[in-house]
């Protein structure tokens, strides 16, 4: 199996009549020549639609085929643009607005706010599933075939946070998803026996790339239900004969809570468990090693690096608690503020090289200038690496609260609490949660008598659920340093002390 050119190849990397995708909860498989012709029909029903190359394809779809279809379909006929089903009003017209939307793709009774979001600006299609399993954009014209896609074609484009509240563009092109899939298809030796689910959303990369791509490309099969579900997900692995699964800590720990001490049903047919996108605790990954039974192997994966950059590996080799593994087909380095490479041993910037890395964020030439120093990306994240090459991630650089994995500026919640009229001063940051991981808190210094419930609210209007502080300290003034700047780590320990954890 050699690596593909662009994703269409995916599609034909397997038998025709080996199953490609399982749906649990409408008990349907598909085949990958069923996939195939649902992917092309969509492909060519958007170029009938008007999308060429490089016209982006918004969909705001829950996990399920319709999600897995329309993605293939739109990398192939433009590029893929899915946004996370969660968003609200304003975050949706500022995406859809953000990557030049021509389309909009949406389950025929939802996406309200979405909807509204792209009236009079972007043209919406509703898409569905007929009781047979096919999934098509209803009342899309025929008549255009979708060109193929060249490997410099951007597949997909998504959004990372950056150190201002507005996000970057990520293009990610059919070239760096294919070495990407290669790499965790090669790293965890994945064939057409394996069985995969897709606990994570089909709005990042790691539900697309390592869960979704990375199985078509071995041509085995992806479990696909429409939510994580902690009772159900079992019987799923059972009934659906699941040899691995990759998720973030905080859906490992929901499992293990439920578990208590026995192993489930279902967890022996596990040739491992992937943890990525958050920090594992290395008592959590022993517990987890001893209830399910599995090997559990934490990586570390980005969105600009179309995934994963490094991985612990599978037995016989050694995977060690608390490190992210050494470089899967990524080569890893340790730079200092200068953009000197460090030695094995000492701490820095963690820097990557590789076919899998984007090459620039898109119509950003500052952040570019940035995030690459001597052809190495810097992912922002800080780090060390032993002797055998494996890397411990130490601290970020990056502003980031990293919620169970969904990653949040904090800017972009100070900037929407500023504009809150009785807010004069905002910051945000992450407290520890035991769940989460991270949670989201704000201090503000208030202009005029508000109560924290109503800026709760306030955010809530505008703010996806997860990127919404859970607690709002008002405060007389917002602690700085000596020089008068406000670090967000410094307040958040004075402040959260008695945050809600
Ligand atoms: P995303 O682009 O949403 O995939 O987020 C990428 C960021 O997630 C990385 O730069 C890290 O900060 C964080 N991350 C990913 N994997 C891990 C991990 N295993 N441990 C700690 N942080 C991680």
């Amino acid at each position: 199996m050699s690596t593909p050119k662009n994703l269409p190849e995916l599609l034909y990397a397997a038998p025709s009549d080996r199953t490609a995708i399982i749906l649990p909860e409408a008990g349907i498989r598909l085949s990958y020549a069923q996939l195939r012709d649902q992917v092309m029909t969509m492909a060519d029903a958007l170029a009938s639609l008007g999308i060429g190359p490089g016209d982006r394809v918004a969909t705001v779809l829950p996990n399920g085929l319709a999600a897995i279809v329309s993605f293939l379909a739109a990398s192939i006929a433009g590029t893929a643009a899915p946004l996370n089903p969660g968003y609200r009003h304003d975050e949706f017209s500022f995406y859809l607005e953000d990557t030049s939307a021509k389309i909009l793709l949406c389950p025929p009774d939802g996406a309200p706010e979405a909807r509204s979001a792209a009236e009079g600006k972007v043209p919406v299609h509703s898409i569905d599933m007929d009781a047979s399993g096919f999934v098509r954009i209803l009342d899309a014209p025929k008549g255009r075939k979708s060109p193929s896609p060249s490997p410099d074609d951007v597949a997909l484009v998504l959004h990372t946070s950056g150190s201002t509240g507005r996000p970057k563009r990520v293009p990610i092109r059919h070239r760096n998803i294919a070495a990407s899939a290669r790499n965790i298809v090669d790293h965890y030796a994945l064939t057409g026996d394996d069985v995969a689910l897709c606990a994570m959303p089909l709005f990042h990369v790691h539900g697309l790339v390592a869960s979704t791509i990375s199985t078509l490309l071995a041509g085995g099969a992806i479990v696909v239900p429409s939510k994580f579900n902690p009772l159900s997900f079992w019987r799923t692995v059972r009934d659906c004969r699941v040899t691995w699964y990759s998720a973030v800590p905080t859906i490992h720990s929901l499992l293990l809570a439920r578990a208590g001490d026995e192993r489930p049903a279902g967890a022996e047919g596990l040739r491992f468990i992937r943890s990525c996108s958050a920090a594992l605790p290395p008592e959590m990954m022993a517990k987890m090693e001893q209830v399910f039974g599995a090997p559990v192997l934490e990586a570390y994966g980005m969105t600009e690096a179309s995934h994963q950059m490094c991985s612990n590996p599978r037995p016989p080799a050694a995977r060690k608690p608390g490190s992210v593994g050494p470089g899967t087909g990524v080569k890893v380095g340790i730079m200092d503020d200068l953009g000197n490479l460090l030695a094995q041993g000492e701490r820095g910037e963690v820097v990557i090289q590789g076919p899998n890395v984007v090459d620039g964020y898109e119509n950003n030439p500052e952040a570019n200038a940035k995030s690459f120093t001597n052809g190495w990306f810097r992912t922002g994240d800080q780090g060390v690496l032993d002797a055998e090459g494996y890397l411990t991630l130490t601290g970020r650089i990056k502003e980031l609260i990293n919620r169970g994995g969904e990653k949040i500026a904090p800017r972009e919640i100070d900037e929407l609490l500023l504009k809150h009229p009785a807010v004069a001063e905002a910051v945000a940051f992450g407290v520890p949660h035991k769940t989460w991981g991270e949670e989201v808190a704000a201090a503000v210094v208030l202009r005029e008598p508000q109560s924290e419930a109503a800026i709760l609210g306030y955010c809530k209007e505008h703010l996806a659920d997860f990127k919404c502080p859970k607690q709002v300290f008002i405060v007389k003034t917002i602690p700085r340093t000596a020089t008068g700047k406000i670090q967000r780590g410094a307040v958040a320990k004075e402040l959260a002390a008695g945050a809600k954890g």
